[in-house]
């Protein structure tokens, strides 16, 4: 940082000019004393006069030795005196130097601990490292990273205090093009680590955390896997069927008509994944509802409880209870929601079993609640139980035509609307999903 020097150096008759000036003076009282007293005396004044500059020269030497020492690095110990004539020339051009010299100091610290405050907001970890490979500094940020600690590690081989294998090898490597990923499985955590060569030899090295995306990754990785086998599995079937009946064309009509039967069964397995998966699809792309209207929520209600009668086929005790209350929201998607807990509740829940179909006000707004006395689930499964291809009973889920996608769907659903699930559930005594919507929707 540059600080304009305003005053231009004085010129150099003005220093002189008081020096000549008592010299003069002191030349002068001698000749006066000569004249009046003789030479002897004239002499004897002119020493005095010299004795007295060179003394007033030592003692301003003198205060600027004491003066310049600064023995804290900071404020002068001793103030510099009023002077006269050079000195006070020399005087105020040192002090304008030194606070020159303060205000560069100072600007300089606010820069530095400007840049001091900045790195340590940074998400990112950031060590700068000598010639040799040791600590010079680093933001907070790098200390959580890499298990460092500033105070105590200032000075040490950064490879003597990161000791992963990999961590070692990247850094003996030559290029430093690609950063290093760095799983450390203790915190859980996942790095990308770059050494990033600077001023000639020295390096610094940035760490990231990439922990949310290594999730979002995996989270893509397990779907496409779960989505391939979900298709594979039906295409499978109706493939071998397929081949049987093309090897075997005189196959007896009752064997023809049940692997039919087999093949529509898979096909329309398929047609319902790809159906869920676009409605999910739909219910995560847009934040809120589609196509909102006002609606009397208990038409709804009823149409869901015939649908799952439908589905029951008269296999379970199928009892609804409705209040007559007004919704705000997209019908389409609360439908989806709510047929899917009823659904469930159908397919899961053994003959003779019994559901209760509830809708009405709520300390929160309204409710919509699905009671069977089914299997139940058991508490380690809860809470997973929302998240896309999670089965308690796979089988069970796949020979009832399920697709693992239904609560997922209830939870986008009710979430796009401002409103949650509830899940009460006992194994061997039944489960109650109940789907809350906030007093905003409700009229
Ligand atoms: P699925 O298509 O398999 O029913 P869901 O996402 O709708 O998928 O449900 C996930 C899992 O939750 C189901 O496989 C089942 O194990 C469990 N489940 C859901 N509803 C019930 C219920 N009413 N009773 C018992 N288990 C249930």
């Amino acid at each position: 940082m540059r600080i304009p020097v305003s005053s231009a150096p004085h010129p150099l008759s003005r220093f002189w000019a008081p020096i000549w000036f008592r010299f003069g003076l002191v030349g002068f009282a001698a000749a006066l004393t000569d004249l009046a007293f003789g030479i002897t005396w004239a002499l004897a004044v002119g020493l005095a006069g010299l004795g007295w500059l060179i003394g007033l020269h030592l003692y301003y030497l003198r205060k600027i030795a004491l003066w310049i020492e600064r023995p804290d690095g900071t404020a002068p110990s001793v103030e510099l005196p009023a002077a006269y004539g050079a000195w006070a020339t020399v005087f105020a051009d040192l002090r304008r130097a030194r606070r020159r010299e303060d205000k560069e100091r100072d600007q300089v610290t606010e820069t530095l601990n400007r840049f001091i405050e900045a790195t340590s907001a940074l998400p990112d970890g950031i060590v700068i490292l000598d010639r040799g490979g040791l600590i010079e500094w680093c933001n907070p940020s790098a200390e959580k990273h890499l298990g460092l600690n500033l105070k105590r590690d200032r000075g040490y081989l950064i490879l003597n205090l990161v000791r992963q294998p990999p961590f070692t090898e990247y850094l003996m490597r030559a290029d430093f093009a690609e950063p290093l990923t760095l799983a450390d499985p203790v915190a859980q955590i996942t790095l990308s680590v770059q050494l990033l060569p600077f001023q000639e030899s020295r390096r610094m090295v940035v760490s990231r955390d990439i922990t949310p995306y290594t999730r979002v990754e995996t989270i893509r990785r397990d779907f496409i896997a779960n989505v391939s086998h979900e298709l594979r599995t039906p295409l499978t079937v109706v493939g071998g069927f397929l081949e049987q009946l093309i090897d075997q064309p005189d196959i007896a009509e009752s064997q023809r008509q049940r692997i039919e039967a087999i093949m529509l069964d898979q096909t329309q397995r398929v047609e319902r994944l790809i159906e869920d998966l676009l409605t999910l699809s739909r219910l995560e792309t847009h934040s809120g509802p589609e196509r909102e209207t006002e609606f009397q929520a208990r038409l709804l209600v009823e149409a869901i409880a015939i649908e799952a009668k439908a589905l029951s086929d008269g296999k379970h005790e199928i009892n609804v209870d409705t209040e007559p209350l007004t919704l705000t929201g997209s019908q389409d998607e609360l439908r989806s929601a709510f047929a899917n807990l009823t659904s469930n509740a159908v397919r899961h829940t053994t003959s003779g079993g019994m559901i209760l179909i509830s809708f009405g006000s709520h300390p929160e707004g309204a409710h919509f609640t699905v009671t069977d006395n089914g299997p139940g689930i058991a508490p380690e499964h809860l809470p997973r139980i929302t998240e896309r291809f999670y089965r308690v009973d796979k089988s069970r889920s796949r020979e009832t035509g399920g697709t693992g996608l239904g609560l997922a769907i209830v939870k986008h659903a009710l979430a796009r609307h401002g409103g949650r699930l509830e899940i009460e559930s006992e194994v061997g005594r039944g489960s109650t999903f109940r789907a809350i919507l906030p007093m905003s929707r409700v009229h």
